[in-house]
């Protein structure tokens, strides 16, 4: 699909979303998640105007983005995949939203670094509401925990929460569960909905939808049109 296209598409699918959920359009955010999507289709995406996008490995994201950013430098990068602690150092550097933050040893690494670098980027738990092994996240009944340790024992200010749900199955509980959390911990973003579920997770007070698929078409093709 034509990114620019594609971007229309969805920018008016999130729109009408928050239309149909009696909310104002500027409270959603729409990042653009662009994992395996070559620089010259990014270039585009940037060139339309858009300005928000999310890229799964830190690895990836510092392969493509430095050179894009230098041309863009308003652009905002969130991490939205899994964070290794020998990463943390270059996803500092380079992310202003990290929606991944899931262990004690993380928030250490995350401590240590962003006094290091004098950077802050903003921070999202992850929880795992499917309880999926092979999915980062706290586990739901560990949220409450965590949020307070990331705060009382690492001195981080976490802005919201980010889930995953399972591919399978009814998405409302998952994102019912993450709202509730993040309700009661007092916690105002939302990081929720991909291409097959945004316009539900809006209706269900998400802030954040990554989307990818129906921005940039099945990843395959993206990366067989570059070749
Ligand atoms: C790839 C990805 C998305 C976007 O998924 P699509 O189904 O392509 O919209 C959202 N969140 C995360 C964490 C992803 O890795």
């Amino acid at each position: 699909m034509d990114p620019v296209t594609g971007l229309e598409q969805v920018q008016q699918a999130v729109a009408e979303g928050c239309r149909q959920a009696g909310r104002d359009p500027r409270s959603v955010t729409l990042v653009a998640a662009s994992k395996t999507v070559p620089p010259q289709v990014l270039e585009n995406a940037l060139a339309a105007g858009h300005r928000v996008f999310g890229e799964n490995q830190v690895q990836e994201a510092k392969s493509k983005w430095p050179a894009l950013l230098d041309r863009h430098p308003r652009t905002e990068l969130h991490l939205i995949g899994p964070l290794q602690s020998n990463k943390v150092r270059d996803a500092v550097a380079l992310f202003d939203v990290i929606h991944s933050v899931d262990r004690p040893s993380l928030c250490a690494a995350l401590t240590r670094e962003c006094a290091q670098q004098e950077r802050k980027p903003r921070l999202l738990v992850q929880v795992n509401t499917g309880r999926e092994s092979q999915k980062g996240g706290i586990l739901p009944e560990d949220a409450d925990g965590f949020l307070g340790a990331c705060h009382d024992m690492y001195g981080l200010d976490i802005e919201g929460l980010m889930c995953i749900p399972p591919f399978d199955g009814p998405k409302e509980p998952h994102f019912a569960l993450v709202a509730r959390i993040a309700a009661r911990n007092g916690l105002r973003t939302l990081s929720m909905g991909m291409s097959g579920d945004f316009p539900l997770a809006i209706e269900m007070g998400a802030t954040h939808v990554r989307v990818g698929t129906a921005i940039f078409g099945s990843r395959a093709a993206a990366v067989k049109a570059a070749r």
